[in-house]
């Protein structure tokens, strides 16, 4: 099976890539997800026969959904951002392209794709996390992937932080990614340039003097210029990001954390402190052996390998 495709399931876009097994992406296409659930099944199996009209060989598909996909890895039980409900994706997409398919999990496919060809490759127990404006995860245990006994393992943005705490998209109070994901981020920029404009001045420079609407760019930019109200922006995402990781070493005692997402491209301003908090909350002190933490390099691409990697097997 040289060849196979995967396709990312986005809310916004589908793209999808004819993958070798090293994890090389040959050919690639994209298109905007349809509003319609179900023009969202036919962009994706119309994304799938392009590619193969150019690889004709290409054996199989593995599809990446941003939701709860069975263990069978068949039917999306939940897709809040498609409105997909128990859609037998599988079935659906094998009638319209006559190709064998498997339906993951998206996150699950960049953990697979960073564990198979990138930031995590050699390590088989690793857990990806995505901070981008919520927080996403997966998680790989002796090689392979965790999906729990019905297949939605790994939704680790949701794990209970704060008692009583901020409310989130998923009806839950106090989640993890209300404290450490991206729009995290923004929130303490918007809330310390407000509380205290002189140290704040570099931040509301950079937004035309605007509290409110501070985003992660300008938050990013300043930090980046050593300006210390925005370092402190990330101190405290980081020490969220690091409390929450130390829950995670207690479970499954990774050999590697991942961080990827869209706030792990500011590099080095996230991951130092991560580093830092992560080792100041894990348990067992000195005498705990110390998982690595290291940036997912896998970028866009993961979605893609991961879920073509894992039609293989
Ligand atoms: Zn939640």
């Amino acid at each position: 099976m040289a060849l196979t495709i995967g396709v990312d399931v986005g809310g916004t876009k589908i793209a999808a890539g004819v993958v070798d097994e090293n994890g090389e992406i040959l050919a690639r296409t994209r298109v905007p997800t349809p509003a319609d659930p179900q023009w969202a099944v036919d962009a994706i199996a119309q994304s799938v026969r392009e590619l193969k009209e150019q690889h004709p060989e290409v054996a199989a598909v593995g599809v990446g959904a941003p939701g709860f996909v069975d263990r069978d890895r068949s039917t999306v039980i939940f897709a809040p951002n498609i409105a997909w409900e128990n859609e037998p994706l599988k079935v659906r997409v094998e009638e319209l392209t006559g190709l064998t398919t498997v339906v993951e999990n998206d996150a699950n496919c960049a953990a697979w794709a960073e564990y198979r060809f990138g930031a995590a490759a050699a390590h088989e127990d690793t857990v990806l996390i995505t901070v981008g404006t919520g927080i996403g995860g997966g998680i790989v245990l002796d090689g392979r992937l965790h999906r729990g006994r019905f297949g939605v393992a790994g939704e680790i943005g949701h794990l209970n932080m704060v008692p009583d705490g901020l409310l989130c998209g998923c009806g839950g109070k106090g989640c993890w990614e209300q404290y450490g994901s991206g729009r995290a981020l923004r929130r303490y920029g918007r809330e310390k340039a407000a509380a205290d404009p002189i140290a704040g001045k570099r931040m509301l420079e950079l937004n035309d003097g605007v509290a409110e609407t501070i985003r992660g760019i300008h938050i990013t930019e300043a930090a980046a210029e050593g300006d210390p109200l925005a370092l402190e922006c990330y101190t405290e995402l980081a020490d969220w990001l690091g409390r929450g990781m130390a829950d995670l070493a207690a479970l499954f005692d990774p050999a590697v954390f991942v961080l990827g997402g869209g706030v792990s491209d500011s590099g080095e301003l996230l991951l130092d402190p991560v580093r830092a908090a992560f080792e100041q909350y894990v348990t067992g002190g000195v005498h705990r052996p110390r998982a690595e933490v290291v940036l997912a390099t896998m970028g866009s691409a993961a979605g893609i390998a991961g879920a073509a990697d894992l039609a293989r097997i």
